[in-house]
């Protein structure tokens, strides 16, 4: 990434803007997003494809339409997940809930450092929660992310446990677009889950092919 040039940042996010607005995926909690449904679809999502959980997170609202009737609510709610599986996230999230209930801090107050103190909720998804739902600029890094910033900038070797690692957080922060910084967020999400997937990436119709360290590579073999 040193030797990257601006060029290529830059060529980077445009791209991925493109390809957003001609291949967004449309999911529920992406339809007048705030932090409550933000907040929830981050539990759900929890080690699971998006579509696979639209059924289940789609209950959950319905019953639960925003963090007052789940403030109120005191009894389990964690049977919205067995169809999926992963209970451990249903604990997290009953966790966070208990935390946000008997914090002296109105919900709507909460800051990056209050979602980080919640059960089940690491920097990525404090991040979401607050760009997705509160619409502020802020740069996401998972795993599906670094996959692409190691392909497309040859970072690293391998794309485990960079999670908290300050090269592919300030990569993130560099890429983010000043103002579609929320549309630039999803479309990478859905490029790394659709275009460079973990195997079998489609780069013979990947609009990043002639800048992608990783294509130019196996081509030039
Ligand atoms: S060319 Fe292939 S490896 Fe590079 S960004 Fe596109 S899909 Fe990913």
């Amino acid at each position: 990434m040193m030797n990257s040039s601006v060029s290529k940042l830059r060529f980077f996010t445009i791209q991925i803007l493109n390809w957003g607005s001609e291949n967004l995926r449309s999911f529920p909690w992406r339809n007048n997003p705030n932090a409550y449904k933000a907040l929830i679809s981050e539990f759900f999502l929890q080690r699971t494809k998006a579509n696979q959980i639209i059924e289940s997170y789609n209950k959950f609202i319905q019953t639960f339409p925003d963090i007052n009737s789940l403030l109120l609510y005191k009894n389990d709610f964690t049977y919205f997940f067995k169809k999926l599986g992963l209970m451990k996230r249903a604990t997290y999230m009953k966790n966070a809930i208990n935390s946000i209930r008997n914090n002296e801090k109105s919900f709507k107050d909460f800051q990056i450092d209050d979602f980080l103190k919640l059960s089940g909720i690491g920097k990525y998804s404090a991040h979401a929660i607050i760009c997705f739902g509160r619409n502020i600029k802020l740069p996401l890094v998972d795993s599906n992310i670094i996959r692409i910033f190691n392909r497309f900038f040859s970072l690293s070797d391998d794309d485990k446990n960079h999670k908290y690692d300050p090269i592919f957080w300030n990569l993130a922060e560099r890429l983010l677009p000043e103002k579609s910084f929320k549309n630039y967020n999803y479309s990478l999400i859905d490029f790394g889950a659709i275009i460079c997937k973990p195997l079998n990436p489609h780069c013979s119709i990947c609009r990043l092919k002639e800048k992608c360290d990783n294509f130019l590579k196996d081509t030039n073999k």
